[in-house]
């Protein structure tokens, strides 16, 4: 089996793990969901102790760590962190602690924590013992699937940096894994943020994880339709499954897409494109006129139609797997991983 398919389909085991885990705690993990008072009064009594000033590397002022945040992440945070510490367990009992690698993702939470927040919620994790080896805050702005980063810049900058000497003091004073980093959701295609988080790191000497699983299936359906004949079939079929089927694709997703529905073309429209039309429909470049978020999105989240085409979908993956290879590295390599942590960066938005 070709490394392609074989990615994608590991993608798609652990999404089935996840919706097993979602179904055994009845959905999505809730936030609002309140913790039993016991815990809430024995968690309250453990983290007290660490309210006042938290020094932080790099910063002039201390984090104060106040009641409020304790209380609300008490209220807010506990209840989840106790239902991700259950998955937790099922998962190391079945699989071994040391064999798999657990994230705790807060990104789709109502409102964005604040540094503070995030400091009690690690706390609460290591008084569970959970060994997460990152962690994906909700960050202020918006975060959508695929595209650049919406919102106040320089806000986030802040917020970034605050976050990551948090994640550093945490460690310091509780007992989680060394490697514990911060993780970025949804991490791909944020290219007006990799300047300032590479030099945030840099400064921090910390790592991050980003996440940027969808990015690389978008490389997929790019290559399959800059291959033309059957390969940008397939593309159109995908475009036009995923259309048809908005409704039960978007679900899942509302809090990380922004997809304006006047502004996705008919399947007839997209259907007679040419090859070179549809990439530049898709591809990220906003520099280009045909580019368009909204169909971005919707691709972005159906990948479920490529994945019930079975066969059909892979045996081309691997027929065209020259052109794919090099539309995920060039992506990957030079749009994400050399811009965020080796600071290189193109001269103009990368297309
Ligand atoms: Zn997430």
């Amino acid at each position: 089996m070709s490394k392609i398919a074989r990615i994608f389909l590991s993608a798609a085991i652990l999404g089935f793990a996840v919706a097993a885990a979602w179904a055994q705690t009845d959905g999505p993990i809730n936030f609002g969901r309140p913790a039993r008072a016991e815990s809430v009064s024995e968690f309250i009594k453990a983290a007290t102790r660490y309210l006042g000033p938290l020094c932080l590397p790099n910063s002039e002022a201390p984090l104060e760590l106040k009641n409020a945040s304790l209380m609300n992440v008490a209220r807010r945070y506990l209840g989840a962190v106790e239902e991700a510490n259950r998955v937790y367990r099922r998962i190391a009992e079945k699989k071994g602690a040391a064999n798999f690698i657990a994230e705790i993702s807060l990104d789709e939470a109502a409102v964005p924590q604040t540094a503070e927040d995030l400091f009690f919620i690690l706390a609460a994790v290591s008084f569970r013992n959970m060994a997460v080896q990152t962690i994906a805050p909700r960050f202020s702005g918006a975060f959508l699937k695929g595209i650049d980063y919406e919102g106040d810049v320089q806000k986030f900058a802040r917020e970034f940096e605050s976050a990551l000497a948090v994640v550093e003091m945490a460690k310091l004073t509780f007992d989680l894994p060394a490697n514990l980093k911060l993780s970025i959701h949804s991490g791909s295609d944020k290219f007006s943020l990799y300047p300032i988080m590479h030099r945030a790191m840099a400064k921090a000497g910390a790592g991050i994880h980003l996440k940027t699983a969808g990015t690389t299936w978008l490389e997929e359906v790019i290559g399959l339709a800059a291959s033309g004949g059957d390969g940008l079939q397939l593309a159109k079929d995908v475009y036009a499954g995923a259309l048809s089927r908005i409704e039960e694709l978007v679900r899942p997703y509302l809090a990380v897409i922004g997809i304006d529905r006047a502004r996705l073309p008919s399947s007839e429209e997209v259907n007679a494109w040419s090859g070179l039309e549809f990439v530049e429909a898709l591809r990220h470049d906003p520099s280009c006129p045909r580019f368009n978020p909204h169909i971005r999105q919707l691709v972005h989240i159906g990948f479920r139609i490529a994945a019930e085409m079975g066969g059909r979908f892979t045996d081309l993956l691997r027929r065209h797997r020259d052109i794919i290879e090099s539309q995920v590295t060039e992506n990957l390599l030079r749009r994400h991983i050399e811009p965020l942590f080796l600071g290189r960066f193109a001269d103009k938005i990368p297309g």
